[in-house]
């Protein structure tokens, strides 16, 4: 996501020095962001047509250094089904949730994560309420851990615990039923304003990490992102007023009528989660080299504004880390503030900015192709996604930044209620290590050195060692990250 600028995230993420200016000052700041380069025009991929996934081509495991296309995501992964149908009032979608999982490692339960209950975003008016969860194999009674969530909910984590061991490589399947409740003028990944309502993470999320186990850590007191999901396979299916358009994860096809409702079908290869949009948006669809993109917005003037900047985007970004990684990309631009929200073949835009589109759309590949644990690792998205919007507006990191304090490398729920912490750290601070490390390194080096990482960790869970065994040849990097914290 975007950092915020203040507390109800009305404002952009503060560009560097007025970033460095406000924390020094204490306050937050909003500035323009202007870019010093010019429209790039070309889609120029150059690790080849390698973003079709193929289901079935056999496990990629162990990962070569630097292989010459995208890993294909894990045969093995989950595969996930989930419908949400939306109320008429936009108030409370209910959903249901089918997971196949087949673990790596012998299991006691399956554990899903909760974040519509996180505190913050309790205080705004969302929620979810699971109604019935059941799994095969024994899978008994459900229970939830308070996992930090708001005292007033179930809580954080869904528990359905098994009568005894189920062994690695068997599948399980898992029915949940749920209620989610949207709050009014609720701005993040939950809300709903003026005819438009958007949620996100807002299913039980599967909580496992292959060669991990459960991710159970805590929910966090401000409303950055600490989940931790693999890529599944996903099916999506939204039921909304008819009058209404959906953007969403995934390519739909063409909505099917019933009555007053209209429903919403898309199909991903691989997806870590989803985001869902819904109102009168005026909708434009375009191709971008070989990616569909379907941008939604309250009006055609911000939609006109918006499509120049995500062309640009994804062409500028392919160009620099490889092909797109989906078929499509949904972008939802909001009738609200506060920046932006990435999440697998889709984006909320809660601001209009060139940045927010820059930044969003690097996510794609740091976060939703090469996924990390935002709890433990959020710096392997975050400053890899301000990095990349250094990258392609030519607006170099304030190496003051360097100095910011704290280790790049530390985890979401380490900072505490220092939302402001976190921010300058992770994002600033980490962005600012990884443009030292490229200067260190000789500029070329470095980014093939990264494009390797990204093709080698595609549709994983990279963690820092993986960054580190691919900069493996180039130690002025390696220590730049080291003395920034970044790498242990
Ligand atoms: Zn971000």
């Amino acid at each position: 996501m975007t950092a915020p600028a203040g507390p109800r995230r009305r404002a952009t993420r503060p560009a560097r020095a007025a970033a460095l200016l406000a924390a020094a000052l204490g306050l937050a700041a909003c500035t323009i962001h202007t870019s010093g380069h010019g429209e790039v025009s070309d889609y120029a991929p150059t690790l080849g047509p390698s973003n079709v996934l193929l289901p079935g081509k056999p496990s990629a495991t162990p990962a070569a250094t630097c292989p010459p296309s995208y890993l294909p995501p894990d045969p093995q992964r989950p595969r996930v089904s989930l419908n949400f149908r939306i109320a008429p009032s936009l108030t409370t979608v209910t959903g249901t949730e089918h997971i196949a999982f087949t673990p790596d490692k012998a299991i006691t339960e399956l554990v899903f994560r909760l974040t519509p209950n996180t505190a913050p975003s309790v205080a705004e008016g969302n929620q979810i309420v699971v109604r019935s969860a059941t799994a095969d194999h024994g899978g008994g009674r459900y229970v939830f851990s308070r996992a930090n969530a708001a005292p007033n909910t179930q809580g954080g984590l869904l528990r359905i615990p098994f009568a005894a061991p189920v062994a690695a490589g068997t599948t399980v399947h898992a029915a949940l039923t749920f209620t989610v409740t949207l709050g009014e003028e609720s701005f993040g990944r939950f809300g709903r304003t003026g005819g438009f309502a958007w949620f996100a993470s807002a299913h039980p999320l599967l909580a496992w990490e292959r060669g991990y186990g459960w991710h159970t850590e805590d929910m966090i007191d401000f409303p950055a992102e600490s989940a931790t999901s693999e890529a599944m396979q996903t099916s999506l299916t939204v039921t909304a007023p008819a009058a209404d358009t959906v953007i969403m994860s995934g390519d739909p096809a063409t909505p099917t009528r019933s009555g007053t409702t209209r429903t919403w079908h898309a199909s991903l290869a691989a997806a870590r989660d989803v985001s869902v949009a819904v109102g009168p948006f005026a909708v434009a669809d375009v191709k971008v080299g070989a990616v569909r993109l379907r941008l939604g917005a309250p009006d055609d003037t911000l939609r006109d504004d918006l499509v120049p900047e995500f062309r640009r985007a994804i062409t500028a970004l392919a160009a620099r880390f490889g092909p797109f990684p989906f078929p499509s990309l949904s972008v939802a631009r909001l009738p609200a503030s506060g920046g932006g929200i990435e999440y697998p073949g889709a984006i909320l835009m809660l601001d209009g900015s060139r940045l927010v589109a820059v930044h969003e759309t690097a996510h794609q590949w740091f976060y939703a192709m090469v996924g990390d644990s935002q709890a433990q690792h959020p710096w392997l998205d975050e400053a890899f996604a301000q990095y990349a919007e250094q990258l392609v507006d030519g607006t170099p990191e304030d190496p003051a930044a360097l100095a910011l304090p704290g280790r790049v490398g530390s985890s979401t729920e380490s900072y505490g209620a220092d939302e402001r912490g976190y921010y300058a750290t992770t994002y600033d601070k980490g962005a600012a290590a990884l443009e030292a490390a490229r200067t260190a390194a000789g500029p070329a080096k470095f980014d093939a050195a990264l494009r390797c990482y990204v093709a080698a960790n595609a549709w994983r869970i990279a963690k820092p060692a993986d960054l580190q065994k691919a900069l493996g040849k180039l130690p002025a990097a390696v220590a730049v990250l080291r003395k920034a914290g970044a790498l242990p």
